[in-house]
């Protein structure tokens, strides 16, 4: 297993809908070792393949404070439904989000409280999961990423021109920038 560059907000494969697995092979089996290793190394909670440069759809999460899934899991090909989001603001205390595609950084974001996810493991056969709650919103969070999206694409008003300004800061938003858990440190 290897520990993977994660890359940063302007990489192309971050911002374009990734493609369909359709070898469930070795190299598959690989991929997603190496996003764990990366993922428990960052750390975080969640790790989707455009993080470490392959549009993919897979995203792997590493969470056991729930009781709907293993608290390690691979979703491949994924679909997710999703109740509709509740009106008005973001708690900016209990709905901060980050992401290590935008490391160090947190925003508020609202999003649906629960989620149904259908998606194929490792060997390519069907499961889902419903849950709720902060589960639901890592579900919401990697499928975003298997879209084309980063959170901060979802933020509204002053939390969306502080993530922007977060943006410019940095000097990301333009291809080729990665950091390396581990190595360079970061959190997010
Ligand atoms: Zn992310």
């Amino acid at each position: 297993m290897a520990i993977l560059p994660i890359t940063i907000s302007g990489e192309p494969v971050l911002h374009r809908v990734s493609d369909p697995v359709t070898e469930f092979d070795d190299e598959l089996r690989q991929l997603v070792a190496d996003m764990f290793e990366t993922c428990k190394a960052a750390p975080g909670v969640g790790l989707a393949a455009p993080q470490v440069g392959v549009g993919l759809q897979v995203f792997v999460w590493d969470y056991a404070d729930q009781d709907d899934a293993p608290a390690q899991g691979v979703a491949i090909n994924p679909t997710l439904w999703l109740s509709p989001a509740e009106p008005g603001d973001p708690d900016p205390h209990t709905e901060v989000e980050g992401c290590l595609s935008f490391p160090g950084e947190r925003f508020a974001l609202r999003r649906s409280e629960r989620a149904w996810l259908q998606a194929q493991d490792i060997n390519g056969e069907p499961f889902e999961i419903k849950t709720s709650g902060w589960f639901a919103r890592i579900l919401q969070h990697e499928y975003d990423h298997l879209q084309g999206y980063l959170y901060v694409d979802r933020l509204l008003d002053l939390e969306y021109r502080e993530a922007q300004r977060a943006k410019r800061k940095n000097k990301w938003g333009k291809p080729g920038l990665t950091w390396l858990p581990g190595v360079d440190n970061l959190e997010g």
